[in-house]
């Protein structure tokens, strides 16, 4: 409950930070765990991956097409994004 309680953010229309670029939480598809259990790339002084956000979280995510942050080298595991057609099978 810890990670969800005080959730970081959902919709906010604003640019990806350093970019003129539309943040995924521009549209709507996104969401950001509480920030004080996670890492972001550009928050941290020594670029250094650490995810403290339980597999199982993850896990849940992902099984309903969320697409997570803690999986990116410029990591942000506080973030998921809907992105379902990335989950998609091609036949
Ligand atoms: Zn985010």
């Amino acid at each position: 409950m810890k990670y969800i309680k005080n959730i970081d953010g959902t919709y906010q229309y604003r640019p990806i930070a350093g970019t003129t670029r539309l943040s995924p939480h521009s549209y709507g598809i996104a969401i950001d765990l509480d920030n004080k259990y996670t890492s972001y790339w550009l928050w941290d002084k020594e670029y250094r991956y650490k995810s403290d956000i339980p597999q199982k979280i993850v896990d849940i995510f992902e099984k309903y097409g969320f697409v997570w942050g803690g999986r990116w080298y410029h990591y942000d595991t506080m973030h998921f994004e809907y992105r379902p057609e990335m989950f998609e099978r091609v036949l």
